[in-house]
């Protein structure tokens, strides 16, 4: 079956031993479509990557051709933009050098507490979070750039940071967080308390769509109940609050069931959940993955 992605007929040929194919018809009816309807699909359907005789970057992998023009030009940082950037990076590494011992760190597999106060001192924990809520308020390319600082220094310290500020509390909430929630957790986490994020179950991981981790309303509609198992969840062992993805009741929209899932934050001492177990990683032996339970916590609407 053919995707969207897939390479050219002609570069297929040349590149393997498959035959073409007769194109397959559209399997999108449009004609019962509104006019919006059509409109937004067309465009949709119009914005995809073009195949044209190289294919895209991602369909040459799967034959074997790094074509890197493909991606090419490389976003470029504005001068700017780095230099609001450069100090921190400067404190960064000086700190790295100077205190995170990455060999300590992978015998003993853990990261030294003062490794976790150091690094909060210096802002690492808030890096793109607006200084209005106690963060460093750094562009996306200068926390890449600190990103690979960290990641060329040693691997866990760098999981345990863009663990918790890019799938942990601070990016779900800088996209999609009221002003409440953002006043009350970015500060906490820009601090330095460890925050994580809670996605993968034993029997859900590529397709998250089959988590069984449920969140009910009670009565009042006021609180949730979560009940359920999460594992692998990166920095839990020592997180203060958690972004936990749960399912929730479906929805009707046109008078058709839509399944839906809710991201939660959920304070780590909350009662009735438990981090039952600290899972160890070959190659990131003081990863601070664990697996987490709630039996049957409530929590406030997220
Ligand atoms: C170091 C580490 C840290 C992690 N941290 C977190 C975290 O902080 N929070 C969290 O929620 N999770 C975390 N995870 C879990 C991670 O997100 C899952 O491992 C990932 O989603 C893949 O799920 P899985 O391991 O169940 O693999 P599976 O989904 O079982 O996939 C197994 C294999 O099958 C392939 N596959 C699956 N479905 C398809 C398909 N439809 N078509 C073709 N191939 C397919 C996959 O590519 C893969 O090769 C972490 C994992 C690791 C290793």
């Amino acid at each position: 079956m053919k995707t969207p992605l897939e390479a050219p007929e002609e570069q297929i040929a040349e590149e393997t031993s498959v035959k073409p194919e007769k194109p397959a018809a559209s399997v999108i009816d449009t004609s019962r479509m509104s006019k919006g309807q059509r409109e937004a699909l067309e465009l949709a359907e119009a914005s995809r990557d073009p195949l044209d005789d190289r294919g895209s970057f991602a369909s040459n992998l799967f034959i074997g051709r790094c074509d890197f023009g493909r991606i090419y030009p490389f976003p470029e940082q504005t001068a700017e933009d780095r230099a609001a950037g450069d100090p921190f990076l400067q404190k960064l590494e000086t700190y790295l050098r100077e205190h995170v011992d990455p060999d300590e760190i992978d015998r003993t597999g853990e990261i030294p507490p003062e490794n976790f106060a150091g690094l909060a001192e210096i802002g690492a924990f808030g890096i793109k979070v607006p200084q209005q809520y106690g963060g460093l308020g750094l562009s996306q390319f200068n926390y890449g750039r600190a990103a690979v600082l960290l990641g060329s220094w040693d691997g866990n310290v760098a999981a345990l940071v863009s663990a918790h500020q890019s799938i942990g509390v601070a990016q779900p909430l800088l996209l999609f967080g009221t002003e409440e929630q953002k006043r009350k957790y970015l500060p906490r986490v820009a601090g330095g308390e460890i925050s994580a994020f809670a996605l993968t179950e034993t029997h859900a991981g590529s397709d998250p769509a089959t988590m069984s981790l449920r969140a009910e309303p009670i009565p009042d509609g006021s609180e949730f109940i979560l009940n359920g198992e999460k594992l692998w969840c990166t920095n839990g062992v020592k997180a203060g609050v958690l972004v936990v993805m749960a399912r929730t009741p479906p929805k009707i929209v046109n008078g058709k069931e839509r399944k839906q899932i809710t991201a939660f934050i959920v304070d780590v001492d909350s009662p009735g959940l438990e981090i039952t177990y600290r899972c160890r990683f070959m190659g990131l032996r003081a990863l601070y993955a664990c697996r987490a339970k709630t039996l049957s916590r409530k929590k406030a609407r997220a």
